[in-house]
């Protein structure tokens, strides 16, 4: 079999509200860059990358110089072609590596009429469980609805996902506020949905790694009580996570200082991050994925799964990832529930009991909804990008790290956006 083309479509999908984080925010939207690649034999595979725009569908076909001939099944060749890693000091080609190993996986399944799961060792397990993942959140400025800034709106807007999707796993992204505003939030959450191993619910903290290594410190023994999955991020780089580790006493999770596997082997050998939070994009791929998973397996550290904001594409990718891995010990994190719609058939996945079904058609088992598709990417022709690193209502707000300027959460301001 032989890939003869690859297209590439910018879209954007709206979310229910702008997501803040500690380096800016979602106004509202996800843009994601939908991938296609075509071969010989008719079967054409699906793949997904964050961000987009002009500049992304252009790389993807500049990628049609090293690929058109190349058999989908020789995924290690295809790694070195387009991401050898001495290369990539030029050229960082991991992100867009991943969406066309998501779609070779996806060619092969269907060539092979298997799920990609078989293709990857095979499947531990049928669902996914996943976490509430909350945001604070700016009001929707079309109708005024899903604001997170108060206390009293947090717990409202966890109940109400818990009530919905069944979620026993609860993630607070913070790092927007101060810290000591979030550490009620954070306490004040646990409280209410229930912190006692009778509920059955757990916790986890991510501010963006925007604290001061001293801030983390504090912050995690004012957590100790909580029953925390792990803190995530406190702070940045493997020497203030190591610091961290050393006085606070649960799980460091990571999804910024160890993405790669010259750092994954830097923190075996000093050990500064407890649980890996591997991605399928900014690891390169599902096999990477599972490669890493494997060393965590055998090294002791723990796994969980990154989200970057994926519509249903990536989000099959994670649930097969999540299917063979025999050290996923904890609910994966999504966005996913955080979005109006998706450009899959069928709609979005559904959740059940807070965790969503492995696919089982062949490939990646979704197919695109060309509708939906043309719907989304006319919408990004009209709207365009956004900057993800901006705070809409604080333009001369720079997200500095360890951050000492943040947001206010008496203002009630809603940006027009
Ligand atoms: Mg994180």
């Amino acid at each position: 079999m032989k890939i003869t083309d690859i297209k590439a479509t910018t879209v954007t999908v709206p979310l229910e509200a702008p997501l803040r984080h500690a380096n800016g925010c979602h106004w509202g939207r996800f843009v994601r860059t939908i991938v296609e690649v075509e071969t010989d034999e008719g079967i054409t595979g699906l793949g997904e990358m964050g961000g987009g725009g002009e500049s992304s569908e252009a790389v993807f076909r500049a990628m049609k110089s090293y690929l058109l001939g190349h058999d989908p099944a020789n995924l290690e060749e295809m790694r070195f072609k387009i991401a050898n890693p001495t290369a990539s000091l030029y050229n960082n080609r991991t992100q867009i590596l991943a969406a066309l190993e998501f779609a070779c996986l996806d060619i092969l399944g269907q060539k092979w009429n298997v799920p990609v799961y078989d293709i990857l060792g095979g499947k531990l397990q049928s669902k996914v469980p996943f976490a509430s993942y909350l945001f604070f959140r700016y009001a929707n400025s079309e109708d005024g609805s899903g604001e997170v800034r108060t206390i009293d709106q947090l717990v409202a807007h966890a109940k109400d996902l818990k009530e919905k999707y069944g979620f026993t796993s609860h993630k607070l992204k913070g790092g927007v506020f101060h810290p000591e505003y979030e550490l009620e939030c954070y306490l004040a959450l646990a409280d209410e949905i229930g912190t006692d191993a009778k509920s059955g619910d757990s916790f986890r903290f991510d501010p963006n790694a925007v604290f001061s290594t001293e801030q983390a410190i504090w912050f995690g023994q004012a957590i100790e009580n909580v029953r925390n999955d792990y803190l995530e991020d406190p702070v940045y780089g493997l020497h203030a996570m190591r610091r961290t580790r050393e006085k606070v006493r649960m799980p460091l999770a990571t999804n910024t200082v160890v993405v790669g596997f010259e750092q994954l082997a830097a923190n075996i050998l000093d050990t500064a991050c407890d649980v890996i939070l591997l991605d399928t994009t900014f690891w390169g791929g599902i096999r990477q994925c599972v490669k890493a998973a494997g060393v965590c397996e055998t090294f002791g550290l723990g796994v969980a799964v990154h989200s970057s904001g994926e519509l249903g594409i990536q989000l099959a990718t994670m649930l097969h990832l999540g299917a063979v891995i025999p050290n996923l010990s904890f609910a994966a994190d999504a966005h996913y529930h955080q979005l109006k719609d998706d450009i899959i058939e069928g709609g979005k996945f559904q959740y059940q009991n807070g965790a969503i079904k492995v696919p089982e058609g062949a490939g990646l088992g979704i197919k695109l909804n060309r509708d939906k598709l043309a719907e989304y990417a006319e919408l990004y022709k009209e709207l365009g990008g956004y900057p993800y690193d901006r705070d809409p209502l604080r333009k001369d707000w720079t997200p500095t790290i360890p951050n000492n300027r943040w947001a206010d959460p008496e203002d009630e301001r809603t940006p027009e956006i």
